[in-house]
C-alpha cells in the first residue's frame, strides 16, 4: 500500500457578500466566492455584466460597497492594492519602453530591494517561462505583439504573487495569435503554481483555459462551475444562451423536484421529455434547454415531428433548423456522416423526427 496524503489548501481568495452600487444603482449583486489555490478560474459575462468592477474589488482599485475580500485567508477589504499580494496583466501591456525587456522584468524586484543576484535569476526563470530568454536585450518597439504580451506576463509574475487577475489580457492580438496565447497561458500558469483570475466576454476562451468559470449577467452571478458542467449542466437560461449554441423552448412544468425527468408541455405541441434542473414547487412557465448536437433526426419512429426549414452546410456538420409550429424553431447539428448514410436526399420542407435522452433536455425556470 502506499502512503496517501491529503493537502487541504487555502483558498486563495474569499469574497463575502461583496456588492457594488453606482449612483443607486447595483453594478454589482451581493455575491460570495471561492477561488482556490492553483486555480485558473475565468469570470465571464457580456459587455457591462460588472466583471471588471468585480475584479476591481478584488485588486482594491474599486471599494466594495458591502462585504469583505480575503486574500489567503487575510481580510484584505481595506488594505490598499500595493499591500496586497497579487498582480495584474492587462490589455495595455505598459511595458516601459525605455528598458529592454530583461529590466522591464526585473524592475519590480530591484524596487522590492531583492538582492541583485537573486533579482536576476529570478527574471531569467520568468522570461524563460515565456520562451523569450534569448531576446532580454531588446526594446519593447523591437517585439511583435504577442511577445510584448509575454514579456508583461513574465513582469506579473516574477515577484511570485499570491493571484495575478487578467482583464482580457489577448483583446488586442489577432485571431490565431489569441488561440496560441491561450494554450500558452494555460502552461503558464500551471508551471508557477499561481492563481489566475481571467475576465473575458470570449466564451470559448473561458472554456479551454479554465478550471472553473463564474458566468456572469447583469451584475449577478449566475452559475460557478467548470467548463464541461458549465455546458452540459447549464443552471439558468441564461448560461446556456451565452455559453455555445442552445434551444431555449418555452413550457410549462408540473411540480418536481432536481433531477426528476418530466414531461414538460410545449404550447398547442404536445410534450416534450427532459429532467429538471432544480426543484419546482409549482406548476410554472419554464424553459427547456437543448443542445442541438443533442437531438437526434430520423425519417420514422418516434418523436417530436418538425418541418425541415433551413439545412446549411459546415464541413463537418450541417445545421438544421425544424419548425415544430409557426411559433417555435428547433436547431439541430447534424453530423455530416448521419446525413450521408442515415438521410441521403434530405431536403427542405422534409418531415423529420426529433428525439433526445431525457437527460439531455435540461428544465430551469431561471
Ligand atoms: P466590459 O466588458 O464592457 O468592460 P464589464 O462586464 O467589465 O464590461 P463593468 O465595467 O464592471 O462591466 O461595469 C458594470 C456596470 O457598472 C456598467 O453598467 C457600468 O456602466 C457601471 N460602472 C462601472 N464603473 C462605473 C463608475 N465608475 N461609475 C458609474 N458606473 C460605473
Amino acid at each position: 500500500m502506499t502512503a496517501q496524503t491529503t493537502t487541504t489548501t487555502a483558498p486563495a481568495v474569499e469574497i463575502e457578500g461583496i456588492s457594488k452600487s453606482f449612483d443607486g444603482h447595483l453594478a454589482v449583486h451581493p455575491l460570495d466566492l471561492e477561488i482556490r489555490e492553483n486555480e485558473f478560474f475565468s469570470i465571464l459575462g457580456p459587455s457591462g455584466c460588472g466583471k471588471t468592477t468585480l475584479m476591481r474589488m478584488i485588486t482594491g482599485f474599486e471599494t466594495p460597497t458591502s462585504g469583505r475580500v480575503r486574500l489567503g485567508g487575510a481580510d484584505v477589504t481595506d488594505v490598499p492594492t500595493r499591500n496586497r499580494d497579487l498582480n495584474m496583466l492587462f490589455q495595455s501591456y505598459a511595458l516601459f519602453p525605455h528598458l529592454t525587456v530583461f529590466d522591464n522584468v526585473v524592475f519590480e524586484l530591484r524596487v522590492r530591494r531583492v538582492p541583485r543576484a537573486e533579482a536576476d535569476r529570478r527574471a531569467h526563470e520568468a522570461l524563460e517561462l515565456v520562451k523569450l530568454s534569448h531576446l532580454g536585450d531588446r526594446k519593447p518597439d523591437q517585439l511583435s505583439g504577442g511577445q510584448r504580451q509575454r514579456v508583461a506576463l513574465a513582469r506579473a509574475v516574477v515577484s511570485g504573487p499570491k493571484v495575478v487577475l487578467l482583464d482580457e489580457p489577448l483583446g488586442a492580438l489577432d485571431q490565431q495569435l489569441r488561440k496560441e496565447m491561450q494554450y500558452e497561458l494555460k502552461r503558464m500558469q500551471r508551471e508557477v503554481g499561481i492563481t489566475f483570475i481571467y475576465v473575458t466576454h470570449d466564451q470559448e476562451e473561458a472554456l479551454t483555459m479554465s478550471d472553473r468559470i463564474a458566468v456572469m449577467s447583469e451584475g449577478i452571478v449566475q452559475q460557478v462551475a467548470g467548463p464541461e458542467d458549465i455546458y452540459n449542466r447549464p443552471e439558468t437560461r441564461f448560461v446556456a444562451g451565452f455559453i455555445g449554441s442552445c434551444n431555449l423552448l418555452d413550457v410549462t412544468v408540473r411540480a418536481g423536484s432536481a433531477g426528476e425527468e418530466v414531461e414538460a408541455v410545449l404550447d398547442g405541441v404536445g410534450v416534450l421529455p427532459g429532467v429538471l434542473a432544480e426543484d419546482v414547487p409549482l406548476e410554472r412557465p419554464a424553459t427547456l434547454l437543448l443542445r442541438p448536437e443533442r437531438i437526434e433526426v430520423r425519417r420514422d419512429g418516434e418523436g417530436v415531428p418538425g418541418v425541415v426549414e433551413t439545412l446549411t452546410f459546415l464541413g463537418e456538420e450541417w445545421h438544421v433548423h425544424l419548425a415544430i409550429d409557426a411559433r417555435t424553431m428547433v436547431k439541430v447539428s447534424l453530423p455530416s456522416l448521419v446525413k450521408e448514410r442515415d438521410l441521403p436526399g434530405l431536403a427542405t420542407g422534409e418531415r423529420l423526427l426529433m428525439r433526445w435522452r431525457p437527460e439531455d433536455a435540461r428544465i430551469v425556470v431561471r
